[in-house]
């Protein structure tokens, strides 16, 4: 048996009429920029998450980078960032200048520790950039204390979260939250794509701004913006697959409580859900001592792994100026030793997954 580590064209193969559809539609719309398909879109979104605005963008990079802009985050300025996490949540506050500081994450649940986070504010950090990695909401209400004890703003990268739950609210429903529609992520386009749900009005119409050259009124330009549009193109394929998303989050729950009761009944490690989370499983993640080779045995009994992340942002060559040195982060540089994403698709069989149950427990 293959069981592959994510097969898009099977996932999106049940609604490919409906995604062939709407691209046509959009082709035949007129609109190639803005329009009719990416306000729908975005209202959609916004109604599905339960925020009061929704502005699409170019990517994720460009929602976080847009939402740090928009809240004046600038040179000379802190923004702590998990130190384990996709290298765009570090760079979105290196492109405005500022300075990202890691914050280990609990070694639980993968997501920053409000402890740490609260030990690492100095006088210049500005804002707290928590990520809901591998789609487990980070502690929110932790943060968000202290956040207002410090007077700090809060953008989450909810990336790897559509659909996610914290306390029985989605993420997006309160605050700030940037989103990427990456074709691998839980809600993904047929190329690049991004939002930013918010809030807060003012945050909404900054972020209008910034994403159209700094220009609310055409040729008049208030301060200098960038070009980061979500194609009407791309935004009617998003409102297609949005209609599709809970029936494949609740698979992927079901192939998560398999893995998950599987592995708890032989002593496997396996990620920890705290009870006042919802995760939407983006990915999953298991850790074992000698990870290459446990991944060499599984992809010799065809079943595909990819690490999420092999090298934390902090040991890259692009960080070398940040002066990091090795050790200096050790939970991330653990976990980057030891992380093991297993396959998780929408369409992955029953079959399959106790394939991949029986397997992992074999060559474990
Ligand atoms: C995918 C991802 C991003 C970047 O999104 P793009 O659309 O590829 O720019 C940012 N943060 C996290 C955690 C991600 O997983």
């Amino acid at each position: 048996m293959k069981v592959p580590f994510l097969d898009l064209t099977a996932a999106s193969a049940p609604i490919q009429p409906a995604i062939e559809a709407a691209l046509l539609r959009a082709a035949r719309s007129g609109y190639f920029i803005g329009g009719p398909e990416l306000e729908a879109f975005e209202a959609a979104y916004a109604a599905y998450l339960g925020a009061p605005h929704a502005l699409g963008v170019a990517n994720g990079l460009d929602a976080l980078y847009l939402g740090l802009r928009a809240m004046g985050i600038g040179p000379g300025d802190e923004v702590i960032v998990p130190s384990n996490t996709y290298i765009a949540t570090w760079l979105a506050a290196s492109q405005c200048g500022a300075v990202p500081v890691p914050v280990e994450p609990r070694e639980d649940t993968y997501n920053l520790d409000p402890a740490a986070v609260e030990a690492a504010i100095t006088p210049r950090t500005r804002a707290i950039l928590p990520v809901h990695l591998y789609g487990q909401p980070a502690d929110m209400d932790a943060l968000n204390a202290i956040a207002a004890r410090h007077g700090l703003h809060i953008l989450q990268d909810a990336a790897q979260a559509h659909g996610a739950s914290y306390k029985g609210r989605k993420v997006g429903a309160e605050g700030h939250c940037t989103w990427s529609f990456y074709p691998s992520k839980n809600l993904g386009a047929l190329g690049d794509g991004g939002a930013l749900t918010t809030d807060d009005e003012r945050i909404a119409k900054e972020v209008n701004l910034l994403r159209n050259y700094g220009s609310a009124v055409k040729y008049e330009n208030d301060v200098k913006g960038v070009n980061s549009r979500l194609d009407p193109i791309q935004a009617a394929v998003l409102a297609v697959k949005l209609e599709a998303l809970d029936a494949a989050t609740a698979r992927r729950r079901q192939i998560a409580a398999m893995y998950g009761a599987a592995f708890a009944k032989v002593g496997l490690d396996h990620p920890h859900v705290p009870d006042w989370a919802d995760p939407v499983w983006h990915l999953y993640v298991v850790r074992h001592p000698q990870r290459d080779a446990f991944q060499r045995r599984l992809a010799e009994a065809g079943i595909g792994t990819v690490i999420h992340y092999p090298i934390p942002p902090h040991l890259q060559r692009a960080y070398a100026d940040a002066g990091h040195q090795p050790g200096s982060l050790p939970i991330a540089e653990r976990l980057a030793g030891e992380v093991l994403s297993l396959p998780m698709c929408p369409a992955q069989t029953d079959a399959q997954t106790e394939y991949v149950i029986d397997r992992v427990i074999e060559l474990s």
